[in-house]
């Protein structure tokens, strides 16, 4: 059976990472969670066989237990190291899909409006000539969701940081 690779890495492209295969998934609804992620709570995928091919995460000891890793470069959290197998920030994968949450950890910090996201209404943007125009003329700098031989492609003047 053929699998497809399981790649994945940062927003800038400066750190990029191959794993043979993924453990369990999980949300982290714990307060450092939340705030080592700028987000709700902390979606993680327990990898196996986890290598860097480009660059290296930087590394943030958030406790005396926990070293958190993400990009210089770009802020981007990558990684969750407990001492066992490095656990990997899920939507930093080229496909999220592969990993599916499982399990939900920490409820006693889980933030109350967590649990009532799913039935907020959407807001629709079609037919909307100034929303549409604005999403048509955006130009992505992210690395895209599958390696590349270089990046970035060429020097965007926004991004550089000379
Ligand atoms: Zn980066
Ligand atoms: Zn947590």
């Amino acid at each position: 059976m053929t699998q497809t690779a399981i790649t994945g890495g940062c927003q800038c492209g400066a750190v990029r990472y191959r794993a043979e295969t993924l453990g369990r998934a999980t949300i982290c609804h714990c307060r450092m969670c939340q705030k080592a992620f700028g987000g709700f709570f902390g979606p993680l995928v327990t990898t196996h066989g986890l290598v860097w091919t480009r660059g290296a995460p930087a590394v943030f000891a958030s406790s005396n237990k926990i070293r958190r890793g993400f990009c210089e470069k770009c802020g981007t959290p990558l990684t969750y190291d407990w001492g066992g197998e490095v656990e990997i920030a899920i939507g930093t994968l080229d496909d999220p899909e592969l990993a599916p949450p499982a399990l939900q950890l920490r409820p006693t910090d889980k933030l109350s409006f967590v649990e009532r996201l799913h039935v907020l209404p959407w807001r629709d943007d079609t037919g909307d000539p100034e929303m549409e125009a604005f999403a048509t003329g955006i130009i992505s700098y992210q690395h895209p969701d599958h390696d590349t031989e270089t990046w970035p492609p060429q020097a965007s003047p926004e991004n550089d940081n000379a």
